[in-house]
């Protein structure tokens, strides 16, 4: 039997179990994450902002 001290979760996107995880505060308390599923989730909402600021820079040439 091996002793494991590192604590496990399971990712609530990919539903796998990983020690590789981080908190993702939610309004039904903490959930978790694992690093590749988190860092996809950072990749896409900086592309959400990117797009965001396109279209009100789009929305403002127009106004002009
Ligand atoms: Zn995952």
């Amino acid at each position: 039997m091996t002793k494991k001290n590192k604590k496990t979760v399971t990712c609530i996107d990919c539903e796998e179990k990983t020690d590789n995880f981080y908190p993702v505060p939610n309004n039904r308390g903490t959930l978790y994450k694992c690093k590749e599923c988190y860092e996809l989730s950072l990749t896409r909402s900086c592309r959400n902002e990117y797009s965001y600021r396109d279209i009100h820079y789009i929305a403002n040439a127009i106004k002009n």
